[in-house]
């Protein structure tokens, strides 16, 4: 008889790994608390699009639906960055045209629910709020959104996959001794703004690029969507911070309390970005302030019959354009264990944990370091020059040097933690080489290149 299968939680990585265990035989019921966002119209400010990479198609090839997904999929080649001034400066994100790829993140998820669905024969309940597991009776227990009644689920394998402030964690939180637990709030907010297409639908910045406004404390980001809009997010401090070194230590959102002052600030700020933004002051005014917070916790799997994944187990900060990334890729080494294990779960389980945690950390502590790095370095000359040299050095010996970003995004077959490695060494070694005299100058020549092969060898 088929193992049954209840995931907690029908978002990104619920729905995938749903599809990767239906197509395996397992019988599959996701238990939703939202009503069916096919139905339902999502409440406005809460947008999100998402930047998607290759070890998030991974996760997609590996059950067919890259296709279905390309269709709804913009690809964004580099960085495009707005600088006060009004001038612009595009950098690449890759080589040969390398890009990643801007998907509305409720797009996706409805795709990912109808392919659950009508392709791999899942069942999804909606409106069914999860509110305790029973281990030692495989239960679930919900409560209906709706009529308020409670009911369990009972199978033989349970997934926690209901996102960064799940359920299912603080339920094996509360009932396992010595379950490791650490959350951490970055003290920026984000609300979704708005640039809407013009006249006929065109859009009104280059689609095929990640637009960032780069201020220091604080920056905005705006990707593409399909219908001609962009989704811009601005991340700016809660409160206000005097030690600030940029001296922009007083802008905050708590400091944005009156229209006058979200419009002296935008105008001060994103001079270029403000004509496009017809509903600037209404959006601000309307959409929310959210928080943003890594969490790491530990163990994920539970008797061997219940696993956490997704933001469940690593919610991480959006600044490396990982977090769904890092869930696919958490249902790929599933699916790959399944293989290798040939389903037997008391091997999948422990392996799935030792292997993904450490992949985890690593892809946390980078999203969290690239925060820094998107807001401030992408506009400082000495930064660029690094960057410069970088690329120049990995063209010419790809075998030595992967870029941190490329290995993190183009490159799913080096893991996470892997990838922080190398980057931490590159780092020191770039360090020595932007310390060299005149290296404005002499950034290409053959005596930079020398000494950095010195160094890696
Ligand atoms: C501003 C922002 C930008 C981001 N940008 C990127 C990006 O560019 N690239 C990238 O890869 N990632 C990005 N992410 C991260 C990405 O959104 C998450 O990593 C991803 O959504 C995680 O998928 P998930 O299925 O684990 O969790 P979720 O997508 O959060 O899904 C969890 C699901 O569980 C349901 N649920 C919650 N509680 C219960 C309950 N008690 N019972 C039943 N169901 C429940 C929820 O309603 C939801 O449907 C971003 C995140 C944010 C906030």
């Amino acid at each position: 008889m088929s193992k049954s299968v209840t995931i907690v939680g029908a978002g990104l990585v619920g729905s995938l790994l749903s599809i990767y265990l239906a197509r395996r035989g397992y019988k599959v019921n996701v238990y939703e608390r939202r009503p069916d966002m096919r139905k339902v119209k999502m409440s406005a400010g809460k947008s999100i699009n998402l930047a998607l990479s290759d070890r998030g198609w991974r996760g997609l090839e590996g059950v067919g639906i890259t296709d279905e997904i390309k269709k709804i999929a913009i690809p964004m080649y580099g960085r495009l960055i707005h600088h006060k001034d009004n001038t612009t400066a595009f950098q690449p994100y890759g080589k040969d045209n390398q890009a990643i790829y801007s998907v509305s993140r409720a797009e996706i998820n409805m795709k990912l629910m109808d392919l659950a669905e009508q392709k791999a024969g899942v069942k999804i309940h909606f409106d069914k709020r999860c509110t305790a597991i029973n281990k030692s009776t495989n239960e679930v227990s919900f409560e209906d959104n709706l009529s308020h009644a409670h009911e369990t689920a009972s199978s033989d394998l349970i997934f926690g996959a209901d996102g960064a402030f799940a359920a299912s964690r603080l339920n094996m939180q509360l009932h396992n001794d010595r379950f490791e637990y650490n959350q951490h709030y970055i003290d920026c907010g984000y609300k979704e703004l708005i640039i809407p297409p013009g006249k006929n639908g065109e859009f009104m910045l280059d689609k095929n690029a990640l637009h960032i406004w780069p201020r220091g404390s604080f920056m905005m980001i705006a990707l593409p969507n399909t219908d001609g809009n962009f989704t811009c997010t601005l991340f700016l401090p809660f409160e206000a911070r005097p030690d600030e070194p940029f001296g922009q230590g007083e802008k905050s959102f708590k400091n944005l309390q009156t229209k006058e002052a979200v419009q002296k600030f935008f105008e001060e700020e994103f001079p270029d970005a403000v004509p496009l933004m017809p509903t600037l002051i209404e959006d601000f005014t309307n959409n929310p302030v959210s928080s943003l917070v890594t969490v790491k916790c530990f163990p994920w799997t539970f008797d061997n019959k219940i696993a956490l994944i997704g933001d469940a187990a690593h919610a991480i900060v959006p600044f490396y354009g990982q977090g769904m990334n890092c869930g696919f890729e958490d249902c790929v080494v599933m699916e790959e264990l399944i293989e290798k294990h040939k389903e037997n779960w008391d091997k999948i389980m422990p392996e799935y944990q030792s292997l993904r945690k450490p992949d985890a950390d690593a892809i946390a502590d980078l999203a969290v370091a690239n925060f820094i790095e998107m807001r401030d370095k992408t506009a400082d000359p000495k930064f660029l020059l690094q960057k410069k040299i970088e690329a120049r050095f990995s063209q010419k010996y790809p075998d030595k040097w992967i870029p941190l970003y490329s290995m993190v995004t183009y490159s799913p077959q080096i893991r996470y933690s892997t990838a922080m490695k190398e980057g931490a060494k590159q780092q020191a070694i770039m360090d020595k080489v932007m310390d060299l005299p005149g290296i404005n100058e002499k950034w290409d020549s053959e005596e930079v290149e020398k000494i950095m092969l010195s160094m890696l060898s």
